[in-house]
Formats: structure tokens, sequence, C-alpha cells
């Protein structure tokens, strides 16, 4: 019997990022007046940098923010890859359910996933489920995961190849991928997919993905103190 494993949340590692990002968007915004000198001044100067570094954010000076880049994994469902792949601006080598068994993980939300909305299009509000609903989700997602799993897993052992048996499973299925998004690229990501109070201009993403974003925000931060303060300062717009 497979075991069918059911989580709840998204993950996303950082595999790898520019080596001194914050420096290298001063450095790429110093060279059109300094040229190669740039480089001596800005490694020492933290005041100078941050100073740079508002400024052109705050001017939506964006092209020396591309330089730095950073590369996740990321595990998330099929459902919030669609989301996230919305996003051009960013490399992505995703696993494949031609070539590969797809393992058998499943989404299901948990209780803090608000399930009712009201209100508009466009201006939507989440509120708790009824615990009748709550088992009604939980078991439905569960029940039916399990299900195409197996007729999955049937198909598969009658012969039939994996790009047609992979044709049954349902969005919520998890997938893994890399993905690498330069800091400009990534300000684009997240004023579009977090949810946030210093934001200009307010976006309504799906919880789901924004519990990827909000991870990625995290690692950025801590990466790029300076670049993120600065976008965050300054209404969390794209430059
Ligand atoms: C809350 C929310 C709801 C959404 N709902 C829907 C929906 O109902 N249906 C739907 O289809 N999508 C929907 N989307 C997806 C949305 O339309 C975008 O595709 C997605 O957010 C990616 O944004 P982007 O194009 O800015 O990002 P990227 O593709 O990363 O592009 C970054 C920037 O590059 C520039 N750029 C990239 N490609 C081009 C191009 N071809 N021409 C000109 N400039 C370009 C633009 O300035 C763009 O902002 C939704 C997104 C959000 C956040």
């Amino acid at each position: 019997m497979t075991d069918i494993k059911f989580r709840s949340d998204m993950s996303v590692d950082l595999i790898t990022h520019t080596a001194n990002p914050d420096l290298m968007v001063a450095m790429a915004a110093r060279v059109s007046t300094l040229g190669s000198d740039s480089l001596p001044t800005l490694a020492t100067d933290k005041e100078e940098q941050s100073g740079l570094i508002n400024f052109l954010i705050k001017n939506r000076h964006g092209s020396p923010v591309e330089h730095s880049s950073f590369t996740f994994l990321i595990s998330a469902p099929i459902f919030v890859w669609r989301e996230i792949q919305r996003h051009r601006m960013a490399s992505y080598n995703e696993e494949s359910g031609r070539y590969k068994q797809l393992e058998a993980v499943f989404y299901v939300p948990d209780h803090n996933r608000c399930l009712v909305q009201t209100g508009k299009t466009g201006a939507y509000t989440f509120v708790q489920g009824s615990e009748e609903q709550e088992v009604l989700v939980s078991d439905i997602v569960q029940y039916q995961s399990t299900e195409s799993y197996y007729y999955y897993l049937e198909m598969l052992e009658q012969g039939v190849a994996k790009e047609v048996a992979r044709m049954v499973l349902p969005l919520n299925i998890y997938s893994s991928a890399y993905v690498t998004m330069n800091a400009r690229g990534l300000m684009n990501f997240l004023s579009l997919r977090t949810q946030n109070e210093n934001s200009t201009f307010p976006s309504f993403p799906q919880r789901e993905i924004a519990m990827v974003a909000d991870q990625m925000e995290n690692i950025w931060a801590a990466k790029m103190p300076i670049t993120w303060t600065a976008w965050n300062n300054n209404g969390r717009v794209c430059p």
C-alpha cells in the first residue's frame, strides 16, 4: 500500500545567491559616474550604499538591482505553481511528470486557512469556515487525492506512460522546482504576492502563494537588508 502524505505548508530553501548583493546594486549604479573606481568607496561606506540604494528605489531606477540574483528550491502544490509561473521575469526548472513518477504528497488546508469568501470581485475578504465546512473540505480533499493517486498507480502498473497516467492527478499534488529571480523580479513578485500594510498598491494574493512569497521575502530581506528596507519604506513598489 503506498503511503499518501498530506501537507498544509510550502517549503522554500535558498540554494545560491550573488555575493554581496546590496553592494552590487550600489556598484552598478555608481559605475555611471565613477567607472571601475566605484568599488573601494562603496565597499567600506554602508551609509553611502544605503543612501544611494534608497534614492534608486524611491526614484524607480531599477536596472542596478538586476545584478543580484537568488535561486530558491520551492515545493508547492501545482495550483500554486500555476500562479508562480505567471511571473516571467524568473528562470524555472521543475520536476517532470513525464519522466518521473510523481510522489504521493498532497496539500490539504489546515484550520488556519479561511474557507469562506465574502464581498465582491476584487474586494474579497475571507472568513473562518464552520467546523462542518472544515471537516467537509479536509475529508473530500483527502479522499479525492487518495483515489486519484491509486488510479494513477493502477495505470502505471498496467504499463501506461507517466505522461498519460498523470492526467488523473489533482492540482493539489506537490511539485518542486528551482526558481531564479533577480532582485528586481523579486520585488515585482513580492509586491503582487504578499499582503502588507506598507504597500502603496495593495494586492490580494491567494493565501497559498503568499505562504511561498512570505518565505522568499524573509530570505531575501536577510541577504539584502539595505535594498529590502528601501523597498519596504518606499511603498513596496517595484522600481
Ligand atoms: C491578485 C492577483 C490576481 C490575479 N488574477 C489573475 C487572473 O484572474 N487571470 C490571469 O490570467 N492572471 C491573473 N493574475 C496574474 C497577473 O495577471 C500576472 O500575470 C502576474 O501577476 C505576473 O505579473 P507580471 O506580468 O508583472 O510579472 P512578470 O511576468 O515577472 O513581468 C514583470 C514585468 O516585466 C514586464 N513585462 C513582462 N512581460 C512583458 C510583456 N510581454 N510585455 C510588456 N511588459 C512585460 C512588465 O512590466 C511586468 O510587470 C493575477 C495576479 C495577482 C497578483
